[in-house]
């Protein structure tokens, strides 16, 4: 694909000025798009050198080339299988011990690799004197100084690059020891290795032998799909090392590794790197000082509690105004299509069906948007890591992070959240399994459907302590999904203790362009997936609860009532109530001859212990689609035709005057619908942010499960306690 034209990798930590360079060297020339199945974005793009063509790949930013996250497998896939001719590796050459880690990694890989030291505004500025000459020839690669914001440098850190990439040999993989121990399992693997040509299209012989040695997920799974045999005699060799390192130093070979690479880059920065290692400090110190009190026992919590709810605040708050024009034009757009078009079957499909649903989809657009923005510039500016920093004792517990209580908030941690931006919040969580766990309970919290449901029956049902009652049903939502977070990572989801250090990044003031341009491409992906498979749904729903509707007799019945009612009534306000009266009646005879309808009543056997009738059945069905939808077609099947959610006394005087209705039925309805299965765009973007409709079918049915067993509890307990 690549032969042709020559293909450079632009590798490095997250926030090193990755994408900054690579605009800069590709302008417009770039594609973005995906990596297959996963949510890594790929960035592609072309630039002229001397009359050469390149192409140019970003890849994501990784802090190592083990395969601990997405990104990290990803950004080694394409140095292993595409080859590129050489890597810029892209350093922030203010902490650069940490950014060397990568580079390490890259020359064991036996990349060729150009260090871009980049950054060195910052670094200068702060006093920090980096020997960019003394590096070069310490690692044996070319080093150029880079400013990737002013382009300073850029070109000729990318001719460097073009050079390697023109030389007939690739240059021989990065040999360091690693103690005894490792050494020695190290050498009885490497020639095993050679011999049997395991995996070595791809890597170096010692390379795979160091991933054996570090426990390499994915290695290990090509390794057992190549040759059975071989990986199982490696991971013999594995072990004995191991169980040797933990009886002789009471470590294991991770450990051991990580600690002599750094410890190979400490020993490089020392012979005359760094000049002036004072101001470094001054840097900490500087970072150190605003984190005395940002992460203080008692201030840090606060202040982070105050953030939180602003960013909260701002998201739903701001995104009112935006969401509100978008329902004003989806308003008209529904009147222009209802007087332009005959009564039938499909001006119900395109007005209920099509519009309503794409208009479910585009009403989150806003609040994604804002919630995005926020979210890059709290992680620019280094505060997101502290957040996490100081959450992250607790969330541990659970199996979870401290990153993850972000995304609990915006799902309606603090009630009236969103779970759809919520899910997607979950992307700034580096650990694969915490994301995934973080995304399965996320959908417990409260959020803004829920609550015209809650308020509705808590009205009715607890007048005199509205407030405890809603308090309590937010408590509940947050212990459920800790502890099905705690449940899940010690079955479905288990396993990896990353020996990852969370580090505290140095504070900095985020710029805007980067972030609106990342921003307007997340929105972009989810509307165009979201958008489509949620028409489809939308569709088959609407016809589930239209289809097959009244037989033709009845209709005729109900047609002939209202001729009778406009033969015998003068005009006016009673005749019109009389005559709405009948069209509701027709609308939930309708429903009620619906499937959707049909499986109501056929469920109620089942229901009954929670207390639900068909009617409820119904209406929880449809909540599926969007949780308010529980009242609108509560209020249709008890013959009111549309309810305001805001203005449904009616509905209320209804349900006060059933006697079906006890406290008891209220509470299981309550909590099931805190708990049941995600609605229908959530489902969609747990299916787009963990890749797979797997995962989408487990919240579905494990959330309806759970919702039910605790509503039949809760009925039955208060039905006893009633007695
Ligand atoms: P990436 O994560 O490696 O792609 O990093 P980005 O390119 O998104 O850059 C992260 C931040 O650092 C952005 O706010 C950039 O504007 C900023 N940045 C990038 N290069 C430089 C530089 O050389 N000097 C300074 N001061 N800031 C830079
Ligand atoms: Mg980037």
């Amino acid at each position: 694909m690549h032969s042709d034209t020559m293909f450079i990798a632009i590798a490095g930590n997250p926030n090193a000025g990755k994408t900054t360079a690579f605009n800069k060297y590709t302008g417009a020339r770039q594609h973005v798009g995906n990596y297959p199945g996963i949510t890594v974005e790929k960035k592609e793009g072309q630039t002229m050198l001397h009359g050469k063509q390149i192409s140019l790949i970003d890849l994501p930013g990784t802090y190592s080339l083990t395969a601990y996250s997405l990104e990290e497998v990803v950004a080694r896939k394409v140095l292993a299988e595409e080859k590129p001719g050489a890597v810029l590796n892209v350093l922030n050459a203010g902490v650069l011990e940490r950014n060397l880690y990568l580079t390490v990694q890259l020359l064991e890989m036996g990349m060729p690799v150009a260090i871009a030291l980049n950054m060195m505004d910052e670094a200068r500025n702060q006093g920090l004197q980096i020997n960019a000459v003394r590096l070069a020839e310490l690692i044996g690669v070319p080093v150029v100084s880079t400013v990737a914001r002013t382009g300073e440098g850029l070109e000729t850190a990318l001719e460097a690059a073009v050079t390697l990439a023109m030389q007939p040999t690739r240059p021989a993989p990065l040999v360091i020891s690693y103690g005894q121990d490792v050494d020695e399992a190290l050498l009885a693997m490497t020639p095993i290795i050679e011999e049997h040509q395991f995996l070595t299209t791809h890597y170096p012989a010692r390379w795979i032998a160091l991933k054996y040695l570090e426990h390499d997920e994915d290695i290990l799974r090509q390794g057992l799909a190549a040759n059975k045999e071989i990986s199982d005699l490696l991971s013999a060799k594995v072990s004995t090392c191991a169980k040797h390192l933990e009886a002789t130093l009471r470590t294991y070979p991770e450990a051991v590794i990580a600690d002599y690479r750094y410890g190979y880059i400490a020993s490089l920065l020392r012979q005359g790197v760094i000049a002036d290692t004072r101001n470094q400090q001054n840097r900490i110190a500087y970072s150190d000082k605003m984190d005395r009190v940002l992460t203080h026992q008692i201030f840090g919590p606060l202040l982070m509690l105050g953030v939180l709810y602003a960013m909260y605040f701002i998201t739903f708050k701001l995104g009112e105004y935006p969401a509100e024009w978008l329902g004003v034009a989806f308003e008209w757009l529904r009147g222009v299509a209802d007087a332009a078009l005959p009564e039938g079957p499909f001006k119900s499909l395109l007005l209920s069906g099509i519009i309503d649903g794409v208009g479910g989809v585009l009403g989150f657009v806003p609040l994604i948007m804002i919630m995005f923005l926020l979210i890059a510039m709290l992680e620019d500016s280094g505060y997101m890591a502290r957040v996490a920093y100081m959450m992250d004792r607790v969330f541990r517990f659970f199996g979870l992070h401290g990153a993850s209580v972000m995304p609990f908030i915006i799902s309606g941690g603090i009630a009236g959240g969103c779970a759809v931006p919520g899910i997607m919040a979950a992307r700034t969580l580096r650990s694969p399994r915490k994301r995934l766990a973080t995304i399965l309970t996320a959908p417990f919290m409260t959020c803004g459907a829920k609550l015209p449901v809650f308020l509705l029956f808590v009205g009715i049902f607890f007048e005199k302590n509205q407030t405890l009652v809603m308090f309590m049903l937010s408590l509940t939502g947050w212990a459920v999904a800790l502890l099905t977070a705690r449940l899940l990572r010690s079955s479905l989801i288990k396993g990896e203790a990353t020996p990852f250090v969370m580090e505290l990044p140095p504070y900095r003031l985020p710029t805007l362009s980067g972030v609106v341009i990342h921003t307007w491409e997340r929105i972009w992906e989810y509307m165009r997936k979201a958008g489509t498979v949620i028409l489809a749904i939308s569709v088959l729903l609407w016809a589930g609860m239209t289809y097959p509707g009244i037989s033709d007799e009845a209709a005729a019945t109900f047609t002939s009532k209202r001729t009778a009612i406009e033969a015998t009534m003068p005009e006016g306000d009673a005749r019109k109530d009389a005559l709405f009266a009948v069209s509701a009646e027709e609308a939930s005879a309708a429903l009620r001859a619906s499937a959707a309808g049909r499986i109501g009543t056929f469920l109620e056997p089942i229901t009954a212990p929670a207390g639900f009738d068909w009617k409820t059945n119904i209406a929880l069905i449809a909540g599926i689609a969007a949780k308010e939808v529980v009242i609108s077609t509560l209020g249709t099947a008890y013959s009111l035709g549309e309810v305001d959610p805001e203005e449904n006394t009616t509905l209320a005087d209804r349900i006060r005057n059933d006697s079906n209705w006890t406290k008891a039925n209220a509470v299981a309805l309550l909590l099931f619908t805190l708990l049941y299965s995600p609605c229908l765009v959530t489902l969609v973007v747990i299916k787009q942010e963990t890749g797979s409709w797997r995962w989408s079918a487990f919240s579905f049915f494990f959330n309806l499960g759970l919702a039910f067993l605790v509503a039949v509890a809760a009925n039955q307990i208060l039905l006893l306690a009633a007695r």
